[in-house]
């Protein structure tokens, strides 16, 4: 048996997983890892955290699957987006930590750019609004912040990368410099449109074009792993951000094609083919992965999706487990107008109101916790559909499917409605570790061991269809209620 290895290098845990030649997990390890937090709103990773929670799972996966190193075909990197890394290009070390996603810490710096009126041109160039997730200004704070850095990198001495990029120099022993569409589109330096790095980008950030990686497609034969790392040299064959890769292991790689991820917060990508469509509703124009010239996708996501669950459970106190949701929500046949915005953190698209509240509205004597669950439920689904009518209007197409994976996946009733209040199938699958498969398809077609997309399309299975059980009129009606929902959150 030929083995696939996809490596998922997330914001809190690594995986190995993996697949077998039917696209079947044969075994799995993961570990979690420190997270640092040194002042308010600042998000740190150690790299060494990083690397050796994620050579550490290989062996475990290996042994689980009763497989040894040398059954591994080829392996395939996803890993969390936009944490930004800078080492020394002698020594390889990191001169700062990482600097993860999440971190707000270059927020002012952002809010000056969009002062400035330049968000209009990073947008137009990188199909990203100007904050502070994305790579460029958190590589400006290392070189204005840590001594030496920017003197360091004028003379080309250092290397700029996200996590893949990372990863993929430490593991050849500086060999692979170099990242894929997916991840480089994400750094607020990368033209999408030219798909080249920006001149005019780099020097508004001040960054030397030197501290940049090569890129290429995600499904690419990016170079070999040092044997001495796990014992025999690896073929490293793709390479996407997590989202993208999700949406390649969900075999999305038709215009139209639509999936939603349901974590603590939820993020849907749509395909849109060869044209980068331009939002009207503050969506995100980026990348997709796949081979040769790229697709164009469009990107939304929900702040709180599976986090509303975990604050009934531990915040409201009426619900044990999260799974438990999905019982009591079931326990009556409707929410009977109770809805719940769960705008903890304001509202994102296509509202972008950033001092939205959470709301709850319509109770009456009568409302149990029963409806309190089940609503807040439906508030999850209601800010997935706002953001799938966007989409829909911002690429003028309608869908008809929607895939879904993620942790509130699972839950059957949200599922359900979702399919409702959408008008459409949802369809879950029976692989739900759909990032680390979509890495392991893109690496397992690059290196010859299934042919195509179409060769796997044979293979998909879904392990649940939800079919939507109300008509039109319903549907007005409660998209109606929920309109007036969030009118009432934005109340302030
Ligand atoms: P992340 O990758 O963002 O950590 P996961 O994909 O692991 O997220 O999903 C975890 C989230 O899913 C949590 O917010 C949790 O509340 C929610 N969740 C897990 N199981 C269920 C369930 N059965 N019903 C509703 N929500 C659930």
């Amino acid at each position: 048996m030929k083995y696939v290895l996809a490596l998922d290098q997330g914001t809190t845990s690594s995986r190995a997983i993996l697949f077998d030649q039917n696209g079947k997990v044969a075994g799995k390890a993961y570990q979690e890892f420190r997270q640092i937090y040194p002042k308010a709103g600042w998000v740190e990773h150690d790299p060494k955290d990083i690397l050796s929670s994620q050579v550490g799972v290989i062996a475990q996966a290996l042994v689980r699957a009763g497989a040894s190193i040398a059954d591994v075909e080829a392996v395939g990197l996803s890993n969390q987006r936009e944490t930004t890394l800078v080492w020394d290009a002698k020594t390889g070390a990191p001169v700062y930590n990482a600097i993860v996603w999440q971190c707000r810490r270059t927020a002012d710096m952002c809010d000056d750019l969009k002062a400035r009126g330049l968000d209009k041109m990073i947008y137009a160039k990188t199909g990203l609004v100007a904050d502070a997730y994305f790579s460029a200004t958190k590589i400006r704070w290392i070189l204005d912040n840590v001594e030496g850095a920017r003197e360091k990198a004028r003379r080309g001495e250092l290397r700029f990368g996200t996590v893949d990029t990372y990863l993929m120099y430490a593991l050849s022993g500086g060999r692979i410099y170099a990242t894929d569409y997916t991840n480089a589109a994400r750094t607020m330096l990368f033209n999408i449109h030219t798909l080249d790095w920006d001149d005019e980008l780099l020097s508004l950030f001040d960054i030397p074009r030197s501290m940049l990686p090569e890129v290429h497609p995600s499904g690419h034969f990016y170079g070999k792993t040092d044997g001495d790392f796990l014992g025999r040299e690896l073929k490293i064959c793709a390479v996407a951000g997590d989202q993208q890769a999700a949406l390649f292991g969900h075999l999305c790689t038709r215009k139209g094609d639509i999936k939603n991820t349901y974590g603590t917060g939820c993020f849907l990508l749509m395909n849109t083919g060869d044209t980068a469509v331009e939002s009207n509703n503050g969506l995100i124009t980026s990348l997709a992965a796949g081979f040769g010239k790229p697709d164009y996708i469009l990107e939304g996501s929900v702040f709180v999706g599976g986090a509303a669950v975990q604050w009934l459970r531990d915040e409201m106190k009426i619900i044990n487990t999260a799974a438990e949701s999905e019982e009591l929500a079931t326990k009556v046949p409707s929410s009977e107008g109770v809805y719940v915005v769960p705008a903890f953190t304001g509202l994102g698209a296509p509202y972008w109101d950033a001092r939205a509240r959470g709301a709850i509205i319509g109770l009456t004597r009568g409302t149990g916790r029963e409806h309190i669950v089940r609503a807040t439920l439906e508030g999850i689904a209601y800010q997935v559909a706002d953001i799938v009518r966007a989409m829909e209007l911002d690429a003028g197409v309608k869908i008809s499917t929607l895939r879904v994976d993620g942790g509130a996946s699972a839950n059957n009733f949200l599922m359900a409605f979702q399919s409702d209040i959408l008008g459409c199938t949802v369809l879950r699958p029976a692989v739900i570790e759909t990032t680390a498969l979509g890495a392991a398809y893109l690496a397992g077609i690059t290196s010859g061991l299934w042919s195509d997309v179409e060769e796997l399309r044979k293979n998909e299975r879904t392990e649940r269809a939800f079919s939507p059980s109300i008509g039109e009129g319903e549907r007005r009606r409660l998209l109606e209620g929920w309109r007036s929902a969030v009118d009432a959150s934005r109340l302030r």
